[in-house]
């Protein structure tokens, strides 16, 4: 993808065709705004922002069984570990119990070494993880999906794009400074909430007001 600014409109060229604006606003998360090609080029602290803000590392999975089992075992369905693959477990059944589900979180270093693994391998980790947190009632859902965010294209990580130590302080101020016609968005560049939805919101409401206003002017 390509942004070439000129004196007094945009053009954004994608694989399938071009588009043209007076303003853009680029809500991609940074790493992603980092591979487009800028003409001019963008202000090099910009451009080193943009390469700084890395994203983390998540998978999401969900197991579903014919009947939330735990909950008859007095358990909540809620975990919290530091030293298992799958660290955070919430119930997501249905309110009406037809049918019960785990929705599970695997984080950081785990997250990095499961997505290595081939989809059985990491399902049977996943599951193994389940075992011991409710059992061997845990062991046979009748469906297991999962979402590796870190081989998804267009966010290549998860859930937020987070800064190492340094890049606030060196460019940290210019997150939300438009550069001349291309604006920026995205729940990196809100002020509360940020890496939520949320976040995500606040900033194309901030971003869509500074293109309104300027062209109020
Ligand atoms: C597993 C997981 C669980 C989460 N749980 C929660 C939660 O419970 N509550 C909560 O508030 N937040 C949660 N989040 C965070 C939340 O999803 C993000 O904060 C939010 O989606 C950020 O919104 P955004 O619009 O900034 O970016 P995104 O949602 O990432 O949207 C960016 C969009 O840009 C598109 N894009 C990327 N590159 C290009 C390109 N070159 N050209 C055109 N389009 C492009 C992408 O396809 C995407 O649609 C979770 C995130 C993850 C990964």
């Amino acid at each position: 993808m390509a942004v070439e600014q000129h004196v007094d409109h945009v053009i954004v060229t994608c694989k399938a065709q071009s588009y043209k604006a007076k303003n853009i606003i680029i809500a991609t998360p940074p790493v992603l705004a980092s591979k487009i090609h800028y003409t001019p080029q963008l202000p090099v602290k910009r451009a080193k922002l943009l390469q700084s803000m890395i994203m983390g590392a998540v998978i999401k999975v969900h197991l579903a069984y014919n009947k939330p089992f735990w909950r008859h075992q007095k358990l909540n369905g809620a975990v919290v570990a530091t030293d298992r693959a799958v660290s955070v477990v919430f119930d997501q059944s249905p309110q009406n119990e037809s049918h019960g589900v785990l929705l599970g979180l695997i984080e950081g270093d785990y997250a990095v070494e499961l997505s290595a693994l081939d989809a059985d391998t990491r399902r049977k980790r996943v599951i193994a993880d389940y075992v011991y947190y409710f059992g061997h009632q845990a062991a046979h859902p009748l469906e297991y999906v999962e979402q590796d965010w870190l081989t998804e294209e267009w966010s290549q990580g998860g859930y937020v794009a987070h800064m190492p130590p340094g890049a606030m302080t060196t460019y940290g101020d210019c997150i939300r400074e438009p550069f001349d016609r291309i604006h920026w968005a995205g729940t990196e560049t809100a002020t509360e909430w940020t890496g939520y939805l949320d976040g995500a919101l606040q900033s194309g409401i901030r971003a869509a007001k500074e293109v309104i206003n300027k062209q109020a002017i």
